[in-house]
């Protein structure tokens, strides 16, 4: 198995899409962060951990998260990006601050929609599927592993 795979890098801007047409705000990683995720050829949506430690409120801020992992056409030749929702309900934006994942597993590929509801239901499975796979045994390490910041 390819996972799992360590992922750090500060925030970046996009079109800022995900959070006012779909109701899933994702962050997104910047380009030289993303050769961990060589390891695994499919485009798709991932799961995980994600952290923010500056955006962290009062815990040690280590969040489920789901990551789409795609190939944008605005850049035209092949630029693959990784986009991470977190499952959490931010005060406020995050923009340019740190971000730190651990990948640790395959959901499904990317898919083509005809209807934005047929997206969004599709992202709420992803987010249901992410937490019953974390709760088990084998994944729960991964919430105090070393890649995160110990914060508190
Ligand atoms: P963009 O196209 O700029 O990525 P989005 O609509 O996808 O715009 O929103 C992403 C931004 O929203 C993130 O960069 C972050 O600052 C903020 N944000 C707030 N809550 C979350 C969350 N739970 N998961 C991911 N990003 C979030
Ligand atoms: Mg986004």
């Amino acid at each position: 198995s390819p996972f799992p795979i360590y992922l750090s890098g500060d925030v970046q801007r996009g079109f800022g899409r995900g959070g006012k047409d779909l109701g899933c705000p994702t962050a997104n990683l910047p380009d030289e962060s993303l050769p961990p995720m060589s390891t695994v050829t499919q485009t798709g949506v991932y799961f995980g951990y994600a952290q923010v430690p500056d955006a962290a409120e009062g815990d040690n801020g280590v969040l489920p998260m789901v990551m789409s992992l795609g190939y944008n056409p605005f850049y035209g030749n092949k630029q693959l990006t990784a986009e991470i929702h977190i499952m959490h309900e931010f005060k406020s934006d995050f923009y340019g601050r740190g971000m730190k994942a651990v990948v640790l597993g395959y959901i499904r590929p990317e898919l083509d929609y005809v209807s934005r509801e047929g997206l969004i239901e599709d992202i709420e499975t992803d987010k249901r599927v992410a937490l019953k796979s974390l709760a088990r045994p084998g994944y729960e390490q991964y919430q105090a592993d070393s890649h995160f910041t110990t914060l508190d």
